[in-house]
C-alpha cells in the first residue's frame, strides 16, 4: 500500500513537471536495476549546469554505460557508482560531447580494480580511435603495470565495432539491440534499446525524426530521447553570421518538441524522458521543455537533470 501511493505521489509529481527538480526520487532498489542520468547538455562546449548527455544503467553490481562525453567518470563517482563496475561501454555516434571520454573510462576503470574485462561499442572508427588512445596513454600504463601491478590493459579492454543494425549483446542480464538513427552528416549513428528481466530502455542517440527509432522503442518503459528548442535556439545563433545555414543543420539532425512526443506516442512508450538539451545553457526552463512536448504525447515525461535516477 505504502509503495502504491508513492507511485501515485510521483506520478502527480510528473504530470506537473515538478519531478524534475526532486533528483533520486524514483529509486527503486527492489527491483535491482535503475537508471541513473549522468549527464543532459548537447553539443561539444562544456556547460555550467549540466554535464554532456550520459547514462549508466545499473544492473545488480553491473554497470552498462551509454556514451562517454567529458567528465562522464567524474560523474559516475558523484553517484556513487564505482568506475570498476562498469562492464561495458556503448558509444551512440563520435560526436565528442558522446565519446570525448570513451578512452578515459577504459583507462581509469583499469586503475581501479576493475572487473574485467572491460568492453567498448561503438561504430567505426572505434577501433583505430581505441588504438590512438592506447599509444595516447601508454606511459601510465606501463608505469602503473610495473609500478603498481595492474593486470595486463590489452587483455582486459576490448572493443567490439559495429556497423549494422541488430543484436550487439545478449549477456544474460541485458540484450542489447541498435537501430541506425538519423543524425546528418554522420552515418553511423545509432539509438540503443536495453532489456532488462524487469524494464526496457531506449536511447534515441543524437537524432531528428526516425521511423527506425520508432520500430526500436515500440512498447519501451523508458524512452530517453534528444530535443532542441528553437525559439531559444534562434535567439542564440541570431548574431551568427551562417545562422541560417546553422539551423538548418540543427533541424536535419536534431529533434523539435513536436516530434519528440510523436516518436513518443507511435512507440508508444511508458516513460518519455527528455535529455541532450540543445541549447544545453540554463536558458530554458524545465516548465518550458515539458510544455513544449506535452501536446504531442500523453504519457509521462520527465524533465532529466544530471544525477537523477529512475526506475
Ligand atoms: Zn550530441
Ligand atoms: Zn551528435
Amino acid at each position: 500500500m505504502i509503495r502504491l501511493a508513492r507511485r501515485e505521489f510521483l506520478a502527480t509529481l510528473a504530470a506537473g513537471g515538478l519531478l524534475a527538480c526532486a533528483p533520486n526520487l524514483l529509486g527503486s532498489p527492489e527491483s535491482g536495476v535503475r537508471l541513473v542520468v549522468l549527464g543532459t547538455a548537447g553539443g561539444p562546449t562544456p556547460k555550467p549546469n549540466r554535464f554532456p548527455a550520459a547514462y549508466a544503467l545499473v544492473v545488480g553490481e553491473d554497470v552498462y554505460l551509454i556514451d562517454a562525453g567529458n567528465g562522464v567518470a567524474q560523474q559516475l563517482a558523484r553517484a556513487g557508482i564505482g568506475i570498476n563496475r562498469v562492464r561495458h561501454v556503448f558509444i551512440s555516434h563520435h560526436h565528442s560531447d558522446h565519446d570525448a571520454d570513451a578512452g578515459a573510462v577504459a583507462l581509469l576503470a583499469w586503475a581501479t580494480n576493475p572487473k574485467l574485462p572491460l568492453t567498448l561499442w561503438g561504430p567505426p572508427p572505434m577501433r583505430a580511435q581505441m588504438a590512438a588512445y592506447r599509444d595516447y596513454a601508454r606511459f601510465d600504463i606501463e608505469t602503473r603495470t610495473a609500478d603498481e601491478g595492474r593486470p595486463d590493459f590489452d587483455a582486459s579492454t576490448r572493443v567490439m565495432e559495429f556497423n549494422e543494425e541488430g543484436l550487439l549483446l545478449d549477456d544474460g542480464k541485458v540484450r542489447v539491440r541498435c537501430a541506425r538513427n538519423l543524425h546528418p552528416p554522420i552515418h553511423e549513428s545509432y539509438a540503443l534499446r536495453f532489456e532488462t528481466q524487469d524494464r526496457s530502455y531506449v536511447f534515441s542517440g543524437d537524432t531528428t525524426y526516425s521511423p527506425s527509432v520508432v520500430t526500436l522503442a515500440k512498447g519501451a518503459d523508458v524512452l530517453v530521447h534528444e530535443i532542441m528548442y528553437l525559439p531559444a535556439l534562434d535567439a542564440l545563433i541570431a548574431s551568427e553570421p551562417n545562422a541560417s545555414t546553422l539551423r538548418e543543420h540543427l533541424l536535419a539532425s536534431h529533434s523539435t518538441p513536436e516530434q519528440v512526443g510523436r516518436v513518443a506516442t507511435e512507440a508508444g512508450v511508458g516513460t518519455l524522458v527528455l535529455s541532450h538539451f540543445v541549447p544545453g545553457g540554463p536558458v530554458v526552463a524545465d516548465e518550458t521543455w515539458l510544455e513544449a512536448v506535452r501536446p504531442h504525447f500523453s504519457g509521462r515525461i520527465i524533465v532529466a537533470h544530471d544525477l537523477m535516477t529512475l526506475p
